[in-house]
């Protein structure tokens, strides 16, 4: 089917930045772009008629990581990735929380719970709470609350830390909250409309649909799990996280967020519901797939994981069943990079985009504006060259081979300096706009 020249000049037109994926990440990224360029024009491409990845189906955690999950990664990746990590996320529940009204996305800082049955992390408790005092304003972010184990009606548990900061929120109700605002900011959306092919040239980027192409300055691929798409070389795997959740319970104890074996299962109520996911770790293999059914294993260990430790000696039937996918990587932490000078990566969210998310939309429109190394080495040296003692500066320049061929080299510092300050104002200035 060929375009009208009225789709052509409308909904096919070229756009300043085109962000593929309307998940957490997508979202997140067009409003940050909107915010920081209010001139330039942004359209969501999503192959789904509504978001279809992770961020519709997933356990709707606002957390941060729990202590073994912390003391997992700083094992794997260092203390600094690990805290960084922390940060985001700790500092995206903020931004959730000024940018939504708590009850229009059913916010609640419940607390966070992780049960543990051996000591290896209690050892380390007061030295996590230590290093996260930064980031938390806590002395404690961690406590041990074992008295709570009878009062929520666990079993098979022996410790059970608490981390107050932590909560849950309905994920359809946020997504839905971002797509308004969105929209409110002029953001353009295509619902519907699967991205065949990529093509770059001189002046933009091409995207094939199946019913027109559209051209753009800028593209964000915000397609998480889907990448390999695209990248067929990218460390990052897809994960399907299978999801339970029971009939009301009458007199349900449990109220919070859990989390259980370094949070590869999590359960959480909802209402007076129980919403169950994981398992992952008992076949990592088989999960890893972006095919979105439920399988009898994984959702049999899950009602196992239910009679034995969530709600012993309790009678409940399943209501729904579910999987999404994510997207891991040999490392934890998100891919957000330049691919080319027009097309930039925001994927791999790992189990945790609720919190990333909106961090990471901020961290992409960085990443559109144009600063040429040249310039920045440009003005790093002269500044550095600015601060020397007189003798040491034309040496220095003479060094660099610097100014070798500019007149005002001979003039002196103060025309340097003038010169430096009017190059920082027009090059640079112009050269970050996108
Ligand atoms: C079962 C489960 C439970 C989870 N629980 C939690 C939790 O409690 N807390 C938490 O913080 N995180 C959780 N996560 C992880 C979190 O949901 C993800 O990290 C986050 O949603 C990723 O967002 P995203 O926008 O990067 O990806 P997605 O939400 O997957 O969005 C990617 C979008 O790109 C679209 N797309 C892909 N390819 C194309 C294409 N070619 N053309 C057009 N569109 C395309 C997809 O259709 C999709 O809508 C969970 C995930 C799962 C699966």
């Amino acid at each position: 089917m060929n375009p009208s020249i009225w789709e052509l000049d409308t909904f096919y037109r070229k756009r300043d930045a085109i962000i593929i994926g309307s998940g957490f990440c997508g979202l997140w990224s067009a409003i940050s772009i909107k915010e920081k360029f209010p001139e330039k024009s942004v359209l969501v491409i999503e192959k789904e008629p509504i978001p279809t990845g992770a961020s519709t189906r997933n356990a709707g955690f606002s957390c941060f990581g729990s202590l073994a999950e912390i003391l997992a990664d700083a094992e794997k990746m260092g203390w600094e990735k690990t805290l960084d990590l922390v940060k985001l996320r700790f500092d995206g529940l903020q931004k959730i929380r000024t940018y939504f009204d708590p009850k229009e996305i059913d916010y609640e800082e419940v607390g966070g719970f992780e049960i543990l049955n051996n000591e290896v992390a209690l050892q380390k408790i007061d030295e996590v709470n230590s290093k996260l005092k930064s980031i938390t304003n806590l002395e404690k972010t961690y406590t041990v609350q074992n008295q709570k184990i009878a009062e929520f009606g666990l079993g098979n548990a022996k410790i059970l830390i608490e981390n107050p900061l932590e909560g849950s929120l309905h994920s359809g109700k946020l997504l839905v909250a971002l797509l308004k605002k969105a929209q409110n900011l002029g953001i353009e959306f295509l619902f519907g409309t699967e991205i065949l092919e990529i093509s770059e040239t001189e002046n933009e980027v091409v995207i094939k649909t199946k019913n027109a192409e559209i051209t753009t300055e800028k593209l964000i691929y915000a397609t998480n799990a889907f990448t390999k798409k695209f990248f067929p070389n990218i460390d990052l795997v897809p994960a399907r996280g299978q999801v339970l959740v029971t009939e009301p319970i009458e007199n349900l104890k449990l109220k919070g967020t859990f989390h259980y074996d370094e949070g590869f299962y999590y359960f959480r109520n909802v209402g007076n519901r129980v919403l169950l996911g994981g398992a992952r770790n008992k076949a990592f293999h088989e999960e890893e797939t972006s095919d979105f059914s439920t399988t009898e294993f994984l959702q049999n260990e899950l009602e196992d994981f239910l009679k034995n430790v969530i709600l012993p000696n309790q009678n409940f039937k399943i209501s729904h069943r579910w999987s999404g996918i994510m997207a891991m990587g040999t490392e934890k932490s998100p891919i957000v990079e330049k691919v080319t000078e027009r097309q930039i990566l925001a994927v791999r969210l790992s189990g945790m985009g609720v919190a990333l998310a909106p961090k990471i939309g901020e961290l992409v429109p960085n990443l559109l504006e144009v600063r040429s190394l040249k310039s920045s080495n440009f003005v790093l040296l002269s500044s550095f060259l600015l601060n020397l003692p007189q003798s040491q500066f034309f040496t220095s320049c003479q060094f660099f081979s610097f100014f070798e061929n500019c007149y005002i080299f001979h003039i002196g510092r103060k025309c340097i300096y003038f010169c430096v300050t009017i190059f920082n104002q027009i090059f640079i200035k112009k050269s970050t706009v996108f």
